[in-house]
């Protein structure tokens, strides 16, 4: 993956899930992130397969539910996205909100946008480590763009950019 365009920002990952694109709500996920401030650093339709999802969900294999994801997860193509910006992976996982949209927090994702466990609208990645394991296991290193936005200098004061 290459660096990211600052040392002081992160990439983080995420999933607009199949039930966001049946629904019609690509639109409204990005332009949250968007207006928050976070840049776009790669971003590509894919079908998943079950081999992606077991790496990807390696931790829920053993759980009941585990066959429902999978086919809730390849019911339609998904978007995956790369996002930049500082502390970009505890920013996106606050904007998710609970893994249960009947629980998450109203102004998050999926407190706005849904009202199931597992048609969440989106994955985001829970940490740095998995943020880099992650955007390497869905994006080849070429689909990863690094570009400096104008926005930048009115989204951040000078220190926190580098
Ligand atoms: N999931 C589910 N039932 C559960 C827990 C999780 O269907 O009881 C699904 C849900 O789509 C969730 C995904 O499995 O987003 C991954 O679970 P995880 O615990 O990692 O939640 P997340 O990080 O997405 O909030
Ligand atoms: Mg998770």
């Amino acid at each position: 993956m290459k660096s990211t365009i600052f040392q002081s920002m992160e990439q983080t990952f995420i999933i607009l899930k199949p039930s966001t694109i049946q629904r019609g709500l690509v639109g409204q996920v990005i332009d949250r992130f968007q207006k928050k401030g976070l840049i776009i650093t790669g971003i590509k339709m894919m079908q998943l397969d079950e081999k992606i999802l077991r790496e990807h969900y390696a931790h829920l294999i053993e759980r009941p539910f585990f066959p429902d994801l999978l086919r809730s997860m390849m019911a339609t193509p998904v978007i995956v996205m790369c996002l930049c910006g500082k502390d970009a992976v505890e920013v996106v996982r606050s904007m998710t909100g609970a893994t249960n949209c009947r629980k998450a927090a109203p102004g998050t994702i999926r407190g706005d946008l849904g009202m199931s466990g597992q048609e969440n609208i989106i994955h985001a990645s829970d940490s740095v480590e998995n943020a880099v394991i992650e955007i390497n296991r869905f994006f080849r290193h070429e689909e990863i763009f690094t570009y400096r936005p104008l926005t930048f200098t009115a989204t951040y004061s000078p220190d926190e950019i580098d």
